[in-house]
């Protein structure tokens, strides 16, 4: 059955029109052009015929001269090849040679008018007088005319003609155009059968080859309809097919190894977030069971709310930070870009630093090249982001350590690099950092571990202002972040 909303019916319909129309177009072109060609190889049989007649004539007078007699026996003998010859004696040794000259003209099926210069006919063929009247202006030009009579299609010459001593005249022949009209048709008629034959060839193997092509999209299809959030496992054969198709199926492979990957991740990323509120809610239950099994004074009550309420403040803040990880990674429609100075922001951040450093006797520098860097972008996640990375120098830099801030312009963009003299990170463990949940597993157990959450929210923020950030660390000897962040087009 036809489906006609198809891609094989559309495909096979367009590619038979454009053939077709080729065809008409091809077809039409050569039948003029056989059209013009007979019609001119007609008329220049006609002029020959016509000039070679008066030739004859003329060759007759030039010999005997020029009298009414020897002209109309001329042209009767040379149109019907019959008359009396008036100068019989005079031109014995040449008559033969001229009759024979005459003899080879075949005129018999030809209608010829040889006319005076009053366009009266002098003599015409026995088939008859054409009715073909000249317009005075036209006398002496050579004119091809097509007519019909006697139910007939005729080619007509007109020709005008002069003799010596003699007057000017008008040499008409008209031959039948059936020969020409015959072949013509025939051709017209081979076009008129030929053309619907090959379209419908064309349309039947246009469909076939359409089918064979979309073969694989029907693969596809099914495998597409195949694949369920269980299993992705399945993939589509990309084996003998063509060039295109091959980029679609490997394209669609790549897709589903996409969403594979992701599924993955979302798998892995529930347990992480499972097993991260699991711990807290296991001390709260554990800390309120112990509570529970006896009558407690109300100090050691107390000691369970504090437990409790760090648990819940723990929990909160993983929360948080997915809630703000989802904003910033898929919702950029509701962030508020604005213009705003980065040093000063740096120059708040780092006062508040030192507050936070001095605790653990650390000591912070800030070192600003630029007087102004002027930013696009969101004040509050910027600040984020710089005291998520200082808190971390903070914490993994043991007492009397130092911090460095610095800030620099280049290429249009600004460049702020947090470095401590802290225990540095593992050359494995530095492409993962950035992982959501991940954390470097310490010897030294008395390191505090945050959620893990902390990089992910710093490069998050680093895309959604089209920067950029990298890491270079020594272990026991300090770690360096560098963040680039284009400046905003003035
Ligand atoms: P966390 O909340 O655990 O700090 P982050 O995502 O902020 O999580 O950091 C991931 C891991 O990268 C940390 O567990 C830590 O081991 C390492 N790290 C981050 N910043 C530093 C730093 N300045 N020096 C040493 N290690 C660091």
């Amino acid at each position: 059955m036809i489906k006609f909303n198809s891609v094989r019916f559309k495909i096979s319909v367009l590619y038979t029109a454009i053939l077709g129309l080729i065809l008409v177009v091809y077809s039409a072109f050569l039948y003029l052009s056989l059209h013009y060609t007979l019609y001119d190889e007609l008329d220049n049989e006609l002029n020959i015929k016509a000039s070679e007649m008066a030739g004859t004539i003329s060759s007759y007078l030039d010999v005997l001269g020029y009298s009414q007699e020897s002209f109309i026996f001329a042209v009767r003998r040379v149109i019907c090849l019959e008359g009396e010859n008036p100068e019989q004696d005079k031109i014995h040794d040449l008559e033969e040679l001229w009759f024979r000259m005459v003899d080879k003209f075949d005129l018999k099926e030809d209608h010829i008018n040889f006319l005076n210069s009053k366009r009266q006919p002098i003599v015409c063929s026995g088939k008859g007088l054409i009715p073909f009247n000249i317009k005075p202006t036209q006398e002496d030009k050579t004119l091809f005319k097509t007519i019909r009579y006697e139910k007939r299609n005729l080619r007509l010459i007109s020709l005008p003609v002069s003799f010596k001593g003699g007057d000017h005249y008008i040499i008409q022949i008209a031959t039948s155009l059936k020969p020409v009209i015959h072949l013509l048709q025939l051709r017209l008629l081979h076009i008129v059968i030929s053309i619907p034959i090959i379209l419908l060839l064309a349309s039947f193997f246009g469909r076939l080859f359409a089918r064979r092509i979309l073969d694989p999209v029907v693969e596809i299809t099914k495998t597409a309809s195949n694949i369920t959030h269980e299993d992705l496992s399945t993939r589509v054969k990309a084996e003998h097919v063509d060039e295109e198709i091959k980029y679609l199926v490997d394209a669609f492979n790549d897709m589903i190894s996409r969403l594979e990957e992701s599924f993955k991740y979302i798998a892995e990323f529930s347990s992480h977030v499972a097993h991260e509120l699991k711990t807290p809610l296991a001390i709260i239950k554990g800390e309120t069971e112990v509570s529970m099994r006896k009558e407690r004074n109300i100090e050691e009550y107390k000691r369970l709310n504090k437990v409790n309420l760090e648990e819940v403040e723990r929990m909160l803040k993983i929360i948080n930070d997915l809630l703000l990880l989802t904003r910033l990674d898929y919702r950029h429609e509701v962030l508020k870009f604005k213009r705003f100075d980065l040093v000063e922001l740096l120059k708040d951040i780092y006062e508040q630093s030192k507050v936070l450093a001095s605790q653990k006797d650390i000591t912070v520098t800030l070192d600003i090249s630029d007087d102004q860097c002027s930013i696009n972008g969101e004040r509050s996640h910027l600040r984020r982001l710089f005291f998520n990375l200082i808190d971390n120098a903070i914490k993994f830099t043991s007492k009397n350590g130092k911090i460095d801030i610095t800030l620099k312009k280049r290429d249009r963009k600004t460049i702020v690099s947090i470095s401590d003299t802290g225990i540095g990170i593992p050359d494995e463990d530095i492409s993962k950092i950035f992982n959501r949940f991940y954390r470097v597993d310490r010897i030294d157990k008395n390191i505090e571990y945050g959620s893990g959450l902390g990089l992910s929210i710093v490069q998050s923020i680093v895309k959604m202002h089209h920067g950029d950030i990298h890491v270079t660390s020594q272990l026991n000897k300090g770690s360096s972040f560098i963040v680039t962040i284009p400046l905003s087009q003035q």
